[in-house]
C-alpha cells in the first residue's frame, strides 16, 4: 500500500510535533505529509517544512509568510505553495492528497477547516476539541453523510474508543471519564481564589498548551470531555461522568450494564492517542516506553468537586440545553481564559464570565454553520464586556 497524506492543522503545536514524532517512528512508508497549517511560529514551520516537504503550507497571515520565505531561502529550502488565513487552513484540511487531517489548532479556528475535511470524506484524527463542543451535531453529520472517519485524539475519548471497540451500545451503560483534577486539585476554595497564572499554568500530568492547561485547572477541559464525549459516543448526559484520577494511567473507563468496567491504561504520552487515531483499525509497535504498574504502585479516584470546580456544572448545563448554548458557552470561555493569561481578572472569574455569558444568551437551533459563528462571535461580545466590568471591579475595590 502507498504511503498515506496527512495534513496537519496546527503543527506547531504540542500535538502536531508529537504527530511528527508519530510520524518519524512510523517511518516514511507508511505516511507522508502534505499539508501543514500553522500560525506563526516560522522557525518550528521551517524546520518541518525542510525535513518533511509539504506540498502546501498555510500561516496566519501575509506578514508571517513573508518572514518563513525569508527563513526558508536562508536555508537553502525549496518554498513550498503557501496560503494564509482561515481559507489556507480550509486548503490543507481539503488537500487532495490527504487521506487523513490530523485537527490540532487550538480554539475556535480549526472550526471550519475541520467541517470541511469531514465534509471532503477525510479521516480526521481530531485533538480540537472545541470543534465538537462547538458544533457537534454538524460535525457528526457531516462525517456520517461523506463516510468520513472522526477518531478522537484527546487521550480520554482515544481511550473510549479502544474500550468501546467491539462492544454493543445497548450493553454499555455509562461511559466514565477520568480527569487529572488539575494542579488546584488539593487546594481549599480561598486558595483557589487566589491562583495566579503561573500556578495555573503548572499540570500535573500532561504537558500541553497554555489554553487547555488553564482549561484543566479549572477543570473546564472535563466539561468540554463530557460534551466532545457525547457526539463521538452518543452517550447522554445522565450516561458521562467524572471520576478524578491524579495519575492520570486510566485513560478512561466503560461501565457495561452487567456491572462489568473495561478501562484502557498507558504512560501519559500524547503519542500513543495520535499514533492509534493515524493507524486503526491496525496497531503498530511504538517505541513508548511500556506502562510499569508494579513501580506505581497504587492509583487513587474521587469525585470532582463541583462546588470548587463550577465549570463542571456549567459543561452539563450546556449539554443539556444544547442548541448554540455550547458554543455560546465554548467561545465564553476562550475570551476568560485570555483574559486571565493576560491578568486582567482572576482565576475564580473565569467560571463567572462564563455563567454571565450563558444566563444572558437566548438559546437557538444549531441549523447551519452561521448559527454555530454567529452564536461564536455574540459570545466573545458579551465575554468581553463582562469582562470589563470585572477587571474594572478589581481595581475598584482591590480584590478579586
Ligand atoms: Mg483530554
Amino acid at each position: 500500500m502507498p504511503a498515506r497524506g496527512v495534513a496537519i492543522l496546527g503543527s506547531t503545536g504540542s500535538i502536531g510535533c508529537n504527530t511528527f514524532r508519530v510520524l518519524e517512528s512510523l517511518g516514511p512508508e507508511k505516511f507522508r505529509v502534505v499539508a501543514l497549517g500553522a500560525g506563526r511560529n516560522v522557525a518550528k514551520l521551517a524546520d518541518q517544512i525542510a525535513r518533511h516537504q509539504p506540498d502546501l503550507v498555510s500561516v496566519e497571515n501575509e506578514k508571517v509568510t513573508a518572514q518563513l520565505k525569508a527563513e526558508l531561502h536562508k536555508r537553502g529550502v525549496s518554498v513550498p505553495r503557501l496560503v494564509t488565513g482561515e481559507a489556507g487552513l480550509v486548503e490543507v484540511a481539503t488537500h487532495p492528497n490527504a487521506d487523513c487531517v490530523v485537527s490540532a489548532t487550538v480554539g475556535a479556528v480549526g472550526f471550519v477547516p475541520t467541517l470541511r475535511a469531514l465534509e471532503a470524506g477525510k479521516r480526521v484524527a481530531l485533538a480540537n476539541k472545541e470543534t465538537l463542543v462547538m458544533a457537534g451535531e454538524l460535525m457528526t453529520r457531516a462525517a456520517e453523510k461523506s463516510g468520513a472517519e472522526l477518531l478522537p485524539v484527546d487521550s480520554e475519548h482515544n481511550a473510549l474508543h479502544q474500550c468501546l471497540r467491539g462492544e454493543q451500545r445497548s450493553e454499555v451503560r455509562r461511559i466514565i471519564l477520568t480527569a487529572s483534577g488539575g494542579p488546584f486539585r488539593t487546594r481549599d476554595k480561598a486558595a483557589i481564589q487566589a491562583a495566579t497564572v503561573a500556578e495555573a499554568l503548572q499540570h500535573p500530568t500532561w504537558n500541553m498548551g497554555a489554553k487547555i492547561t488553564i482549561d484543566s485547572a479549572t477543570l473546564m477541559n472535563k466539561g468540554l470531555e463530557v460534551i466532545e464525549a457525547h457526539w463521538l459516543f452518543g452517550f447522554g448526559a445522565d450516561e458521562i461522568s467524572i471520576v478524578v484520577h491524579p495519575e492520570s494511567i486510566i485513560h478512561s473507563m466503560i461501565e457495561m450494564v452487567d456491572g462489568s468496567v473495561i478501562a484502557q491504561m498507558g504512560v501519559t504520552d500524547m503519542r500513543h492517542a495520535i499514533q492509534y487515531a493515524l493507524t486503526y483499525p491496525e496497531r503498530y509497535p511504538s517505541d513508548l516506553a511500556p506502562l510499569d504498574l508494579a513501580r506505581l504502585s497504587s492509583l487513587h479516584f474521587e469525585e470532582p468537586d463541583l462546588e470548587r470546580f463550577p465549570c463542571i456544572s456549567l459543561a452539563y448545563r450546556a449539554l443539556r440545553t444544547g442548541g448554540t448554548l455550547p458554543a455560546t458557552m465554548n467561545a465564553a470561555n476562550e475570551e476568560a481564559v485570555q483574559a486571565f493569561i493576560d491578568e486582567r481578572i482572576s482565576f475564580p472569574d473565569i467560571p463567572r464570565v462564563i455563567e454571565s455569558v450563558m444566563d444572558e444568551h437566548d438559546v437557538a437551533d444549531l441549523k447551519d454553520l452561521h448559527a454555530v459563528i454567529d452564536a461564536d462571535r455574540s459570545a466573545r461580545v458579551a465575554a468581553q464586556a463582562a469582562i470589563t466590568q470585572r477587571s474594572r471591579e478589581v481595581r475598584v475595590t482591590g480584590v478579586a
